[in-house]
Parts: C-alpha cells; sequence; structure tokens
C-alpha cells in the first residue's frame, strides 16, 4: 500500500487523483489532505478516505469542517502554511500528490523533498518560482519528482530507458485553448466565462485562463527546464488542437517519441501514482480512426504574447519567472474578478517584469519576498487601470 498525502485534495488535480485511488483499491492509502476552503468536498474525502491528518485555510474554515464531518471521524485538522507542510511531512508518507493552485504549493513541496518524500507534481508554480532550490533540494536528498502535467509525464515517458545526453530537444504541445483561431482585436473583448471553456481539458479556473492566454504553456516550458535540465532554447512548442500527442522528445539522430492517449487527466496521475508500473484505467481507449485527423502548427507569439515572456524570463533566470509567475497569478485573479481584460493579463506580467532586476535564487525567503514584490507590484497596475 502506497501512502499519499495529497496537498490540494479539492482542486480538480486533487478530485481526480482521489478518483484513482477510489479505483484501485488496496493499492493506495490516503494519509493527509490539505485544502483551501472548499469544506464540502473535503468532508467527502475525509468521510471517504479516512486521512489522519487533514489541513485547511483557517481557524474559521476548520470548524465549518468539523460540523460537516460525522462525531466518530475525528482526523486532526491543522490550518494554513504550517498545516500543508505538516501533511506534505507527515510520518509514513510515501508519496505526496503536490496539486494545489500557485505559488502556494511551493512550500509544502519544496518541505516533503527536503524531508525526503517522493514527490508527484502537478503544482507547476513550484518548479517555476523556485526550481533552482527545488532542484537541488531533490537531488541532494535523492528524492524522485514525478510529473503530473501531461506534457512532462509524456516526456517523463518518452524517456524511459533513453540517456539524458541523447536529447536534442524537447517538444511541448499546446491544445491552443479557445482562443486559437481569434483575432487580435476580438481577444480584447473575451469574457471570463468564454475564457473558461477549454474545448479538450476538464480543468480548475486557473489553469484554464493561463490556457487561454497560453501563460500555461509558458509556464509549463519554464517547469520542462528544469525538471529535465535542458535550457529553454532546447524547449519548442508546437500547437495540437486534438489533445492526443502529450509531448514529445526528439534525440539527436533525429528519431521523435511522441506519447499519446485520451485528454484525461487520470491517465498522467496514475502513472505518477505507481510510476513505474501503469494501473489498468477504465478510460475510453485511444480511436486513431474515429480521431482521424492530427494536426500541428506553429504558435502565434503576437497573439499569444505570454510565451514569448516566459521564455524572456527562463532565459533571464533567478527571480525572474518568480515574478512572471506571480504577476501572472494575480492578472489572472484579476480577469475572472471582471477588472482586468483578455490581453491585459500578459500586459501586466510584462510590465511587472521590467520592474524587475532578476537576482540570483538563493533561498526561500528570496523567492517569498520577491513572489510579494511582485504580486503587489502587479496589484497595484491592474488597481491604476495601467
Ligand atoms: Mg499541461
Amino acid at each position: 500500500m502506497k501512502r499519499l498525502a495529497i496537498l490540494g485534495s479539492t482542486g480538480s488535480i486533487g478530485q481526480s487523483t482521489l478518483t484513482v485511488v477510489a479505483e484501485h483499491p488496496g493499492e493506495f492509502a490516503v494519509v493527509g489532505l490539505a485544502a483551501g476552503q472548499n469544506v464540502k468536498v473535503l468532508a467527502e474525502q475525509v468521510i471517504k478516505f479516512h486521512p489522519a491528518l487533514v489541513s485547511v485555510q483557517d481557524e474559521e474554515v476548520a470548524g465549518r469542517l468539523r460540523a460537516l464531518l460525522p462525531r466518530e471521524m475525528a482526523p486532526e485538522i491543522l490550518t494554513g502554511a504550517e498545516g500543508a507542510i505538516r501533511v506534505a511531512t507527515a510520518d509514513g508518507v510515501d508519496l505526496v500528490v503536490s496539486a494545489m493552485v500557485g505559488a502556494v504549493g511551493l512550500e509544502p513541496t519544496l518541505a516533503a523533498v527536503q524531508a525526503g518524500i517522493p514527490v508527484a507534481l502537478a503544482n507547476k508554480e513550484t518548479l517555476v518560482a523556485a526550481g533552482p532550490l527545488v532542484m537541488a533540494a531533490a537531488k541532494e536528498r535523492g528524492v524522485p519528482l514525478i510529473p503530473v502535467d501531461s506534457e512532462h509525464s509524456a516526456i517523463f515517458q518518452a524517456l524511459q530507458g533513453q540517456r539524458r545526453e541523447d536529447i536534442r530537444r524537447l517538444w511541448l504541445t499546446a491544445s491552443g485553448g479557445p482562443f486559437r483561431t481569434f483575432p487580435a482585436a476580438r481577444l480584447a473583448q473575451v469574457t471570463a466565462a468564454e475564457a473558461l471553456r477549454h474545448p479538450n481539458w476538464s480543468m480548475g479556473p486557473k489553469i484554464t485562463i493561463d490556457s487561454a492566454t497560453m501563460m500555461n504553456k509558458a509556464l509549463e516550458v519554464i517547469e520542462a527546464s528544469f525538471l529535465f535540465g535542458l535550457p529553454v532554447d532546447q524547449i519548442e512548442v508546437v500547437i495540437h488542437p486534438q489533445s492526443i500527442v502529450h509531448s514529445l522528445v526528439e534525440f539527436v539522430d533525429g528519431s521523435v517519441i511522441a506519447q499519446m492517449g485520451v485528454p484525461d487527466m487520470r491517465l498522467p496521475i496514475a502513472y505518477a501514482l505507481s510510476y513505474p508500473r501503469r494501473l489498468p484505467l477504465n478510460s475510453s481507449p485511444l480511436d486513431l480512426c474515429k480521431t482521424g485527423q492530427l494536426t500541428f502548427e506553429a504558435p502565434d507569439l503576437d497573439r499569444f504574447p505570454g510565451l514569448k515572456l516566459g521564455y524572456a524570463a527562463a532565459r533571464q533566470g533567478g527571480t525572474m519567472p518568480a515574478v512572471f509567475n506571480a504577476a501572472n497569478e494575480v492578472a489572472v485573479a484579476a480577469f475572472l474578478a471582471g477588472r482586468l481584460n483578455f490581453p491585459g493579463i500578459p500586459r501586466v506580467a510584462a510590465q511587472t517584469m521590467a520592474a524587475h532586476q532578476p537576482q540570483p535564487l538563493e533561498s526561500l525567503a528570496k523567492v517569498l519576498s520577491v513572489n510579494l514584490w511582485a504580486r503587489n507590484f502587479a496589484q497595484d497596475l491592474i488597481n491604476r487601470g495601467k
């Protein structure tokens, strides 16, 4: 039995993870769950999976959770960043599923790595904001970081049995999101509701907006760079609207290995949970005859400048990717709240990056202070309507 701690259990990835767990009785035990404030879903998870440890945002949320649990069910309920760290580093945890949204996932994930616990990584912001720190800690402790993101899982799968030095390039596929074919003028008018309608993947709101702006792909390029130890100039993005080819590895001899499957997050999640084994899943099989066509095209960096920004942030390195990520988080929240238009998201990120002088990223304190600075700067730009 693999003992799991799931950070971000009520989010899209967290819920899919628990679906995979429930489909494989006897394979996994859930020892800890960390969530924010969705007590209704969390209470159902606690009742179904009996974790010994639970963490939520704060005491008020903890009170509401307690009220929803039957009396005989009394997990230890922790709160705040400290609570999430305790869940991530609890005794006997074999694998931490890091699936919180945003930079808030960094501290508990890093704590798990430092405690020597393997991590199934879905929280891309962890590596974007603090890649050098997290990778150094993982190397020092010999901790595997197993990607959950579908593209990185595809690359991870394509690399099994291969030598790192034989890689020429990585190719990340991108669906292009709901606005792939929209002219620039139309992009200025799109609403949050339109942006939340992703054509292929069912995901949480933050990543769905990131997908529409292609900021998600920018974050993924940076994530891949850290995860696979390659400069971003060896990482390419190709638009593939059908989301069947999840990513590809090109080797020095010109051979290209791709991983394919139906777009269902349970697949990369199950692989990360059971690696190097594969768990049977009752997913609908990939029917290539029915799919018919797989198409590919170059991304349009003029209409989707977020992708360019991501490459720029990675090349500047140090604290810049953390700034890029933090500004984007604030801008996405403002867009969802109707306070910023769609092109404003990459604009706020670009302006915040322009105001920042990248520094070496040597400590968690540095990451957190730069993150806070960038959030405040971006928020101020939005408040002033810039
Ligand atoms: Mg992805």
